[in-house]
């Protein structure tokens, strides 16, 4: 009997387990450009737990891979399957099973996308922080496995501030429970922190207790224009002391693709830095101030919400302006923000040296910078070009004391990196992490860890 055929009788006529090419090939990838992908054995549009222990069980027990698909906008390869694999995705597994107001907490399944329990939230003055840019179409559990940053981070913290606890399926096909809904417990080693950015590789997180917070006052938003990227990310630093609630920085490169897209009235003369201040608005013009010390051009504050949006929609627009030049590879690194100016001096050079557009922008307040290299779509040599570029980055970024990834995740593009920046011992308690949950290797093999 072939898998499909022993799965499909294991879970049964209701289950929606599908081998179809179509549906297959689409389930196969997520939004990395150049990471292997082909379709799987069967895509399990999974709708509980039960489901998923059951599939686990008879993938362990026949060391089939099994890959766990949240919504696919992952940017690392860490969904793409294989062709001898199992799919689990969790988009039917989409309910808001509870918000408890007077606890500030609200339990959802894996499914749930990011901004449907903001909005939930939101009724009852609450908000879930965590904000990728990929909000409105990311799931919860996927933010959970790849640790998900976002603008608000800065101030917030990343997902992993904000889970409490989490169910979760291990490859053997049991079901565990990890964490507390308490604000506080550490009666154990903390596991539940272990599966937050562990890609896919340890298990599949099928509920998640998440904090919500008083939802935050609107914000004065300050927009500051300098010179060069340089000077904009020497200021970052300074403006962390202002405790702001998102601190953004667009190059020259980025803005000038902006405002040929869609002309926002920025000055492209050199690098923006964009704040927000959603506690002490007063704060703005001292900010401003600081800001003159790093050869401030020009600066602009308000504090009405349809201003803020404005200004911010520099920073949405930054990546599809960029898409609209031509190919796109978009890096995703993290830096001591002290380093960010001279890492993206460096990446200027690099483009230089390499004769391809490299737009910067990302979270300056957290040092987590996206450089995104442009370039001809069906210009082979341009797209080697582009590949080593990206390469390039991430070691430049290593050797200024930084990280491979700031959120987007290892997946089946960045392992390569990985020994750079830990020991060869750290890499063997890794390995011994993974056989302990997944002794056959099932689980997304041969991602996130070298
Ligand atoms: C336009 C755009 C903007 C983006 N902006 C941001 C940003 O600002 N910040 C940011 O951090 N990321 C960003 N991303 C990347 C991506 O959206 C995040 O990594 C997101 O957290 C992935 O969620 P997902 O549900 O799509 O997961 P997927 O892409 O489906 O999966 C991502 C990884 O998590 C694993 N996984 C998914 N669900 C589960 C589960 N339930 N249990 C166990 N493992 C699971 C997968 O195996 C895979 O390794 C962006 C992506 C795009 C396309």
């Amino acid at each position: 009997m072939s898998h499909f055929a022993a799965l499909s009788k294991l879970l049964g006529p209701e289950s929606a387990l599908i081998s179809d090419l179509d549906i297959t090939t689409s389930y196969s990838r997520d939004q990395a450009p150049f990471a292997f992908s082909a379709p799987p054995i069967a895509v399990l549009l999974a709708r509980s737990a039960t489901e998923i222990s059951i599939a686990l069980k008879y993938a362990n027990e026949n060391k089939i891979p099994v890959v766990t698909r949240g919504a696919g906008s992952g940017l690392s390869g860490g969904a793409n399957a294989s062709a001898d694999s199992l799919v689990i995705s969790l988009e039917k597994m989409n309910q808001i099973i509870e918000i408890d107001a007077a606890n500030q907490i609200a339990r959802v399944q894996a499914g749930v996308i990011n901004l449907d329990l903001d909005t939930a939230a939101s009724k009852l003055g609450l908000a879930y922080l965590p904000d990728p840019a990929s909000r409105d179409w990311s799931s919860l559990g996927g933010n959970a496995a790849t640790n998900a940053g976002g603008m608000c981070c800065v101030k917030y913290g990343v997902t992993s501030a904000h889970v409490r606890a989490m169910q979760v399926v291990l490859a053997s096909g049991e079901i565990i429970e990890l964490g507390k809904a308490t604000k506080k417990s550490v009666t154990t080693y903390d596991l539940l922190h272990l599966f937050i950015g562990s890609e896919g590789t340890l298990g599949v997180i099928t509920e998640l207790t998440l904090n919500l917070e008083i939802r935050p006052a609107a914000p004065s938003t300050l927009v500051a224009t300098f010179p060069n990227i340089t000077k904009a990310a020497s200021a970052a630093a300074a403006l962390l002391q202002y405790r702001p609630s998102m601190l953004e920085i667009v190059d020259q490169t980025t803005l000038k693709a902006v405002e040929a897209w869609h002309p926002l009235g920025f000055e492209v003369a050199g690098a923006v830095l964009l704040m927000q201040l959603d506690e002490n608005h007063s704060l703005a013009e001292a900010a401003l101030k600081t800001c003159k010390e790093f050869g401030l051009i020009d600066g602009v504050y308000s504090d009405d919400p349809n201003d803020a949006a404005d200004l911010i929609r520099v920073r949405k627009m930054a990546y599809p302006a960029l898409e609209r030049m031509g190919a796109t590879l978009l890096d995703d690194v993290a830096l001591p923000i002290t380093e960010i100016a001279q890492f993206v001096e460096k990446v200027e050079e690099l483009s230089k040296r390499s004769n391809l557009v490299i737009g910067i922008f990302g979270h300056a307040g957290d040092g987590n910078m996206h450089p995104t290299i442009v370039h001809d779509h069906g210009d082979t040599a341009a797209a080697e070009r582009a590949q080593k570029a990206f390469s390039d980055i991430v070691e430049i970024a290593q050797s200024l004391g930084g990280s491979a990834s700031g959120e987007h995740g290892i997946g089946s593009i960045k392992a390569g990196f990985v020994a750079n920046e830990i020991s060869a011992t750290v890499i063997e308690l890794q390995r011994a992490v993974k056989k302990v949950f997944d002794p056959n290797s099932i689980l997304n093999p041969g991602k996130k860890i070298p």
